[in-house]
Protein backbone atom coordinates (compact mmCIF):
# COMPACT_ATOMS: atom_id res chain seq x y z
CA UNK A 1 0.00 0.00 0.00
CA UNK A 2 1.57 3.35 -0.98
CA UNK A 3 0.42 6.88 -0.66
CA UNK A 4 -0.01 7.37 -3.83
CA UNK A 5 -1.81 3.86 -4.65
CA UNK A 6 -3.90 3.25 -1.54
CA UNK A 7 -5.48 -0.31 -1.29
CA UNK A 8 -8.79 1.44 -0.32
CA UNK A 9 -10.36 4.12 -2.64
CA UNK A 10 -11.15 7.13 -0.83
CA UNK A 11 -14.23 8.54 -3.86
CA UNK A 12 -15.70 11.90 -3.64
CA UNK A 13 -20.12 11.93 -3.76
CA UNK A 14 -22.56 14.15 -4.35
CA UNK A 15 -22.53 16.92 -2.01
CA UNK A 16 -26.14 17.61 -1.47
CA UNK A 17 -29.59 15.80 -2.98
CA UNK A 18 -33.11 16.55 -2.75
CA UNK A 19 -35.60 13.80 -3.76
CA UNK A 20 -39.29 14.24 -4.44
CA UNK A 21 -42.55 14.86 -6.81
CA UNK A 22 -42.00 18.86 -8.22
CA UNK A 23 -38.47 19.01 -6.67
CA UNK A 24 -37.42 20.53 -9.95
CA UNK A 25 -39.44 23.78 -8.75
CA UNK A 26 -36.84 24.51 -6.36
CA UNK A 27 -34.11 25.00 -8.70
CA UNK A 28 -34.04 28.54 -8.26
CA UNK A 29 -33.78 28.58 -4.73
CA UNK A 30 -31.49 26.01 -4.63
CA UNK A 31 -29.10 27.58 -6.97
CA UNK A 32 -29.59 31.37 -6.39
CA UNK A 33 -27.12 31.47 -3.04
CA UNK A 34 -24.44 30.33 -5.29
CA UNK A 35 -24.51 33.05 -7.99
CA UNK A 36 -21.40 34.94 -8.06
CA UNK A 37 -23.13 38.31 -9.13
CA UNK A 38 -25.17 39.39 -11.61
CA UNK A 39 -22.58 39.10 -14.62
CA UNK A 40 -21.73 35.58 -14.15
CA UNK A 41 -24.64 33.25 -15.23
CA UNK A 42 -26.10 30.05 -14.42
CA UNK A 43 -25.61 27.89 -17.97
CA UNK A 44 -28.36 25.20 -18.54
CA UNK A 45 -27.75 22.44 -20.78
CA UNK A 46 -31.13 20.83 -21.33
CA UNK A 47 -32.01 18.25 -23.92
CA UNK A 48 -33.65 19.52 -27.01
CA UNK A 49 -36.56 17.11 -26.57
CA UNK A 50 -37.68 19.87 -23.97
CA UNK A 51 -37.58 23.14 -26.01
CA UNK A 52 -40.48 24.75 -26.23
CA UNK A 53 -41.84 22.46 -23.80
CA UNK A 54 -43.83 25.03 -21.19
CA UNK A 55 -44.05 22.04 -18.76
CA UNK A 56 -40.12 21.96 -18.47
CA UNK A 57 -38.94 25.75 -19.62
CA UNK A 58 -41.36 27.68 -17.85
CA UNK A 59 -40.27 26.39 -14.40
CA UNK A 60 -36.75 27.27 -15.83
CA UNK A 61 -36.11 30.45 -13.25
CA UNK A 62 -33.82 32.85 -16.14
CA UNK A 63 -32.29 36.14 -14.23
CA UNK A 64 -29.95 38.32 -15.42
CA UNK A 65 -27.75 36.82 -18.02
CA UNK A 66 -28.58 33.24 -17.25
CA UNK A 67 -28.75 31.03 -20.50
CA UNK A 68 -30.11 27.95 -21.64
CA UNK A 69 -28.27 25.72 -24.10
CA UNK A 70 -30.47 23.07 -25.38
CA UNK A 71 -28.30 20.02 -26.72
CA UNK A 72 -29.29 16.84 -28.61
CA UNK A 73 -29.19 13.38 -27.08
CA UNK A 74 -29.48 11.96 -30.12
CA UNK A 75 -25.37 11.02 -30.48
CA UNK A 76 -23.27 10.22 -27.43
CA UNK A 77 -21.37 12.98 -25.97
CA UNK A 78 -18.53 14.13 -27.84
CA UNK A 79 -15.32 15.72 -26.58
CA UNK A 80 -15.16 18.42 -29.75
CA UNK A 81 -18.25 19.52 -28.74
CA UNK A 82 -17.36 19.81 -24.79
CA UNK A 83 -14.55 21.95 -25.91
CA UNK A 84 -17.22 24.14 -28.35
CA UNK A 85 -19.94 24.66 -25.96
CA UNK A 86 -17.05 25.78 -23.38
CA UNK A 87 -15.48 28.42 -26.25
CA UNK A 88 -18.89 29.73 -27.15
CA UNK A 89 -19.68 30.22 -22.73
CA UNK A 90 -16.22 32.04 -22.63
CA UNK A 91 -16.55 33.91 -25.52
CA UNK A 92 -19.98 35.35 -24.46
CA UNK A 93 -19.57 36.20 -20.83
CA UNK A 94 -17.19 38.48 -19.30
CA UNK A 95 -16.87 36.29 -16.52
CA UNK A 96 -16.50 32.33 -15.69
CA UNK A 97 -20.03 31.05 -15.12
CA UNK A 98 -22.01 30.95 -12.05
CA UNK A 99 -22.76 27.45 -12.24
CA UNK A 100 -23.67 24.70 -14.77
CA UNK A 101 -26.92 23.24 -14.35
CA UNK A 102 -27.81 20.05 -16.37
CA UNK A 103 -31.25 18.65 -17.01
CA UNK A 104 -31.37 15.30 -19.30
CA UNK A 105 -30.54 12.19 -19.41
CA UNK A 106 -27.52 10.60 -18.95
CA UNK A 107 -26.14 12.27 -22.12
CA UNK A 108 -26.97 15.79 -21.23
CA UNK A 109 -25.41 15.17 -17.05
CA UNK A 110 -22.38 14.29 -18.63
CA UNK A 111 -22.14 17.05 -20.71
CA UNK A 112 -22.81 19.08 -17.78
CA UNK A 113 -20.24 17.79 -15.70
CA UNK A 114 -17.75 17.79 -18.70
CA UNK A 115 -18.37 21.41 -19.33
CA UNK A 116 -18.40 22.52 -15.72
CA UNK A 117 -14.49 20.81 -15.68
CA UNK A 118 -13.72 22.31 -19.01
CA UNK A 119 -14.22 25.84 -17.56
CA UNK A 120 -11.32 25.45 -15.29
CA UNK A 121 -8.93 22.96 -16.77
CA UNK A 122 -7.03 24.41 -19.91
CA UNK A 123 -6.53 22.56 -23.10
CA UNK A 124 -9.05 19.53 -24.77
CA UNK A 125 -11.71 17.86 -23.03
CA UNK A 126 -9.67 14.59 -25.03
CA UNK A 127 -6.40 15.51 -22.68
CA UNK A 128 -8.69 14.52 -19.54
CA UNK A 129 -9.95 11.40 -20.42
CA UNK A 130 -8.77 8.74 -18.51
CA UNK A 131 -8.64 8.01 -14.88
CA UNK A 132 -7.31 11.44 -12.39
CA UNK A 133 -6.14 13.51 -15.17
CA UNK A 134 -7.83 16.49 -14.36
CA UNK A 135 -6.11 19.40 -12.17
CA UNK A 136 -8.64 21.81 -11.38
CA UNK A 137 -11.78 21.84 -9.66
CA UNK A 138 -15.16 22.49 -11.69
CA UNK A 139 -17.40 25.26 -11.70
CA UNK A 140 -20.60 24.93 -9.05
CA UNK A 141 -22.84 22.27 -11.29
CA UNK A 142 -26.05 20.52 -10.58
CA UNK A 143 -27.73 17.35 -12.29
CA UNK A 144 -31.34 17.42 -13.14
CA UNK A 145 -31.86 13.73 -15.01
CA UNK A 146 -35.14 12.88 -16.76
CA UNK A 147 -34.67 9.23 -17.78
CA UNK A 148 -33.36 6.91 -15.17
CA UNK A 149 -30.58 4.42 -15.41
CA UNK A 150 -27.15 5.60 -16.22
CA UNK A 151 -26.23 6.48 -12.51
CA UNK A 152 -24.42 9.31 -14.24
CA UNK A 153 -26.24 11.78 -11.19
CA UNK A 154 -23.83 9.64 -8.93
CA UNK A 155 -20.90 8.77 -10.89
CA UNK A 156 -17.41 10.26 -10.81
CA UNK A 157 -17.10 10.38 -14.58
CA UNK A 158 -18.24 11.86 -17.45
CA UNK A 159 -17.81 9.39 -20.08
CA UNK A 160 -16.85 11.24 -23.76
CA UNK A 161 -16.56 10.05 -27.31
CA UNK A 162 -13.13 11.40 -28.20
CA UNK A 163 -10.53 11.36 -31.23
CA UNK A 164 -8.82 8.73 -30.09
CA UNK A 165 -10.69 6.64 -27.24
CA UNK A 166 -14.00 6.54 -25.32
CA UNK A 167 -13.50 7.07 -22.03
CA UNK A 168 -14.54 9.18 -19.16
CA UNK A 169 -13.22 12.13 -17.54
CA UNK A 170 -12.97 10.20 -14.29
CA UNK A 171 -12.17 12.66 -11.58
CA UNK A 172 -12.87 13.73 -7.47
CA UNK A 173 -13.82 16.99 -9.02
CA UNK A 174 -16.09 15.05 -11.49
CA UNK A 175 -19.45 14.39 -9.15
CA UNK A 176 -22.13 17.07 -9.15
CA UNK A 177 -22.56 19.67 -6.21
CA UNK A 178 -26.23 18.82 -6.17
CA UNK A 179 -28.59 16.44 -7.58
CA UNK A 180 -32.30 17.20 -8.07
CA UNK A 181 -34.14 13.61 -8.05
CA UNK A 182 -37.83 15.16 -9.60
CA UNK A 183 -39.44 11.18 -10.63
CA UNK A 184 -41.99 12.96 -11.69
CA UNK A 185 -39.67 14.56 -14.56
CA UNK A 186 -39.30 10.47 -16.32
CA UNK A 187 -43.08 10.37 -16.96
CA UNK A 188 -42.83 10.89 -20.37
CA UNK A 189 -39.50 8.97 -21.31
CA UNK A 190 -40.21 6.86 -24.68
CA UNK A 191 -41.01 3.37 -23.93
CA UNK A 192 -38.00 1.75 -25.85
CA UNK A 193 -35.86 4.45 -23.50
CA UNK A 194 -37.19 3.55 -20.86
CA UNK A 195 -36.35 0.33 -21.24
CA UNK A 196 -32.75 0.88 -22.66
CA UNK A 197 -31.64 2.64 -19.56
CA UNK A 198 -33.52 0.53 -17.13
CA UNK A 199 -31.29 -2.05 -18.59
CA UNK A 200 -28.24 -0.19 -17.93
CA UNK A 201 -28.63 0.29 -14.46
CA UNK A 202 -30.14 -3.96 -14.45
CA UNK A 203 -26.68 -4.78 -16.08
CA UNK A 204 -24.87 -2.24 -13.72
CA UNK A 205 -25.69 -4.59 -10.50
CA UNK A 206 -25.41 -7.59 -12.23
CA UNK A 207 -21.66 -6.87 -13.15
CA UNK A 208 -21.26 -5.26 -10.24
CA UNK A 209 -22.51 -8.10 -7.91
CA UNK A 210 -21.03 -10.77 -10.38
CA UNK A 211 -17.75 -9.17 -10.43
CA UNK A 212 -13.99 -10.19 -8.46
CA UNK A 213 -13.93 -6.28 -7.46
CA UNK A 214 -17.39 -6.68 -5.06
CA UNK A 215 -17.20 -5.82 -1.40
CA UNK A 216 -19.87 -5.55 1.35
CA UNK A 217 -20.50 -1.61 0.01
CA UNK A 218 -21.02 -2.04 -3.36
CA UNK A 219 -23.00 -4.93 -2.89
CA UNK A 220 -25.28 -3.66 -0.46
CA UNK A 221 -26.08 -0.78 -3.06
CA UNK A 222 -26.68 -3.23 -5.77
CA UNK A 223 -28.77 -5.49 -4.12
CA UNK A 224 -31.09 -2.89 -2.97
CA UNK A 225 -30.64 -1.69 -6.78
CA UNK A 226 -31.64 -5.44 -8.52
CA UNK A 227 -34.56 -5.31 -6.07
CA UNK A 228 -35.86 -2.10 -7.50
CA UNK A 229 -35.29 -3.25 -11.19
CA UNK A 230 -36.93 -6.52 -10.50
CA UNK A 231 -40.06 -4.63 -9.76
CA UNK A 232 -39.99 -1.85 -12.05
CA UNK A 233 -39.67 -4.34 -14.60
CA UNK A 234 -40.80 -7.67 -13.68
CA UNK A 235 -43.73 -7.40 -11.52
CA UNK A 236 -45.18 -4.32 -12.26
CA UNK A 237 -47.94 -4.05 -15.23
CA UNK A 238 -47.82 0.08 -15.65
CA UNK A 239 -45.37 2.47 -15.07
CA UNK A 240 -46.84 4.72 -12.30
CA UNK A 241 -45.42 7.06 -9.93
CA UNK A 242 -44.28 4.19 -8.03
CA UNK A 243 -42.70 2.96 -10.56
CA UNK A 244 -41.07 6.21 -11.83
CA UNK A 245 -39.58 6.57 -8.13
CA UNK A 246 -38.09 3.40 -7.41
CA UNK A 247 -36.50 3.37 -10.95
CA UNK A 248 -35.02 6.60 -9.64
CA UNK A 249 -33.61 5.37 -6.90
CA UNK A 250 -32.61 1.59 -8.63
CA UNK A 251 -30.05 4.50 -10.98
CA UNK A 252 -28.62 5.75 -7.91
CA UNK A 253 -28.15 2.97 -5.71
CA UNK A 254 -26.51 0.89 -9.16
CA UNK A 255 -24.35 4.37 -9.33
CA UNK A 256 -23.47 3.43 -6.05
CA UNK A 257 -22.72 0.08 -6.33
CA UNK A 258 -20.19 0.39 -9.54
CA UNK A 259 -18.34 3.53 -7.59
CA UNK A 260 -17.04 1.02 -5.58
CA UNK A 261 -17.12 -2.03 -7.83
CA UNK A 262 -16.61 -1.58 -11.60
CA UNK A 263 -18.85 -2.59 -14.51
CA UNK A 264 -17.93 -5.78 -16.89
CA UNK A 265 -18.19 -7.60 -19.89
CA UNK A 266 -21.37 -6.07 -21.65
CA UNK A 267 -19.74 -2.75 -20.55
CA UNK A 268 -16.77 -3.05 -22.36
CA UNK A 269 -18.30 -4.16 -25.44
CA UNK A 270 -21.12 -1.49 -25.40
CA UNK A 271 -18.08 0.96 -25.78
CA UNK A 272 -16.46 -0.84 -28.91
CA UNK A 273 -19.85 -0.38 -30.36
CA UNK A 274 -20.28 2.83 -29.34
CA UNK A 275 -17.08 4.08 -31.01
CA UNK A 276 -17.40 2.68 -34.06
CA UNK A 277 -20.70 2.66 -34.67
CA UNK A 278 -21.98 5.58 -32.30
CA UNK A 279 -24.95 3.15 -30.75
CA UNK A 280 -26.24 5.02 -27.67
CA UNK A 281 -24.61 3.63 -24.03
CA UNK A 282 -28.10 1.56 -22.86
CA UNK A 283 -28.95 0.05 -26.17
CA UNK A 284 -25.32 -0.71 -26.61
CA UNK A 285 -25.37 -2.40 -23.72
CA UNK A 286 -28.37 -4.46 -24.19
CA UNK A 287 -27.02 -5.47 -27.29
CA UNK A 288 -23.93 -6.96 -25.93
CA UNK A 289 -25.80 -8.52 -22.97
CA UNK A 290 -28.13 -10.46 -24.79
CA UNK A 291 -25.01 -12.57 -26.51
CA UNK A 292 -23.42 -12.98 -22.29
CA UNK A 293 -24.77 -16.09 -21.39
CA UNK A 294 -21.40 -17.91 -20.63
CA UNK A 295 -20.58 -14.92 -18.22
CA UNK A 296 -23.69 -13.78 -16.79
CA UNK A 297 -25.70 -16.93 -17.23
CA UNK A 298 -28.49 -15.84 -14.45
CA UNK A 299 -28.69 -12.23 -15.12
CA UNK A 300 -28.86 -12.82 -18.80
CA UNK A 301 -31.79 -15.34 -18.92
CA UNK A 302 -33.50 -12.70 -16.26
CA UNK A 303 -32.89 -9.65 -18.74
CA UNK A 304 -34.52 -12.14 -21.53
CA UNK A 305 -37.82 -12.32 -19.30
CA UNK A 306 -37.36 -8.43 -18.95
CA UNK A 307 -37.61 -8.30 -23.02
CA UNK A 308 -40.31 -10.33 -23.33
CA UNK A 309 -42.70 -9.08 -20.69
CA UNK A 310 -42.19 -5.49 -22.34
CA UNK A 311 -42.01 -6.54 -25.71
CA UNK A 312 -38.76 -4.02 -26.45
CA UNK A 313 -37.14 -5.24 -29.55
CA UNK A 314 -32.89 -5.34 -29.10
CA UNK A 315 -31.70 -5.05 -32.25
CA UNK A 316 -29.26 -7.65 -33.80
CA UNK A 317 -26.67 -8.48 -36.45
CA UNK A 318 -25.54 -4.67 -36.11
CA UNK A 319 -21.72 -5.95 -36.56
CA UNK A 320 -22.97 -8.00 -39.95
CA UNK A 321 -21.09 -6.14 -42.43
CA UNK A 322 -18.04 -5.02 -40.59
CA UNK A 323 -14.86 -5.21 -42.36
CA UNK A 324 -12.11 -6.89 -40.01
CA UNK A 325 -10.52 -3.21 -39.66
CA UNK A 326 -13.82 -2.17 -38.18
CA UNK A 327 -13.30 -5.43 -35.90
CA UNK A 328 -10.47 -5.01 -35.00
CA UNK A 329 -11.54 -1.43 -33.88
CA UNK A 330 -14.24 -1.93 -31.55
CA UNK A 331 -11.46 -5.01 -30.14
CA UNK A 332 -8.94 -2.25 -29.33
CA UNK A 333 -11.55 0.06 -27.56
CA UNK A 334 -12.88 -3.14 -25.66
CA UNK A 335 -9.32 -4.54 -24.52
CA UNK A 336 -8.34 -0.97 -23.35
CA UNK A 337 -10.38 -1.13 -20.65
CA UNK A 338 -8.68 -3.29 -18.48
CA UNK A 339 -10.18 -2.51 -14.92
CA UNK A 340 -13.51 -3.56 -16.52
CA UNK A 341 -12.27 -7.12 -17.54
CA UNK A 342 -10.28 -7.24 -14.04
CA UNK A 343 -13.04 -6.91 -12.62
CA UNK A 344 -15.10 -9.39 -14.42
CA UNK A 345 -12.58 -12.08 -14.93
CA UNK A 346 -10.27 -11.48 -12.33
CA UNK A 347 -6.03 -10.82 -12.78
CA UNK A 348 -6.14 -13.39 -15.39
CA UNK A 349 -8.57 -12.29 -17.14
CA UNK A 350 -6.14 -12.28 -20.57
CA UNK A 351 -6.13 -15.82 -20.79
CA UNK A 352 -9.87 -15.69 -21.83
CA UNK A 353 -9.94 -12.92 -23.58
CA UNK A 354 -8.63 -12.68 -26.79
CA UNK A 355 -9.07 -11.09 -29.74
CA UNK A 356 -10.00 -14.09 -31.39
CA UNK A 357 -12.82 -14.31 -28.44
CA UNK A 358 -14.13 -10.79 -29.00
CA UNK A 359 -13.88 -11.18 -32.06
CA UNK A 360 -17.03 -14.12 -32.14
CA UNK A 361 -18.65 -12.32 -29.68
CA UNK A 362 -19.05 -8.99 -31.91
CA UNK A 363 -20.05 -11.56 -34.99
CA UNK A 364 -22.91 -12.32 -33.02
CA UNK A 365 -24.50 -8.67 -32.10
ZN1 LIG B 1 -23.71 1.97 -17.92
Amino acid sequence: MSYKNPEHKNFPMVKRVVFGRGSLNQVGDIIEPKRKNKKAPFIYIIDDVFEGNPWMIDRIPLRYNDKIIFISAEEEPKTILVDQYRDQIVEEFDELPSGIIGIGGGAMLDYAKAIALMLTNPGSSADYQGWDLVKYPAIYHVGIPTISGTGSEVSRTTVLTGPVRKLGMNSDYTPFDQVILDPELTKDTPKNQWFYTGMDCYIHCIESLNGTYLNAFSQSYGEKSLELCREVFLEKDVRDEESQEKLMMASWHGGMSIAYSQVGVAHAMSYGLGYLLGTKHGVGNCIAFNQLEEFYPDGVAEFKKMVDKHQVEIPQGVCKDLTDKEFDIMIDIALGLVPLWENALGKDWQKTITREKLRSLYEKM
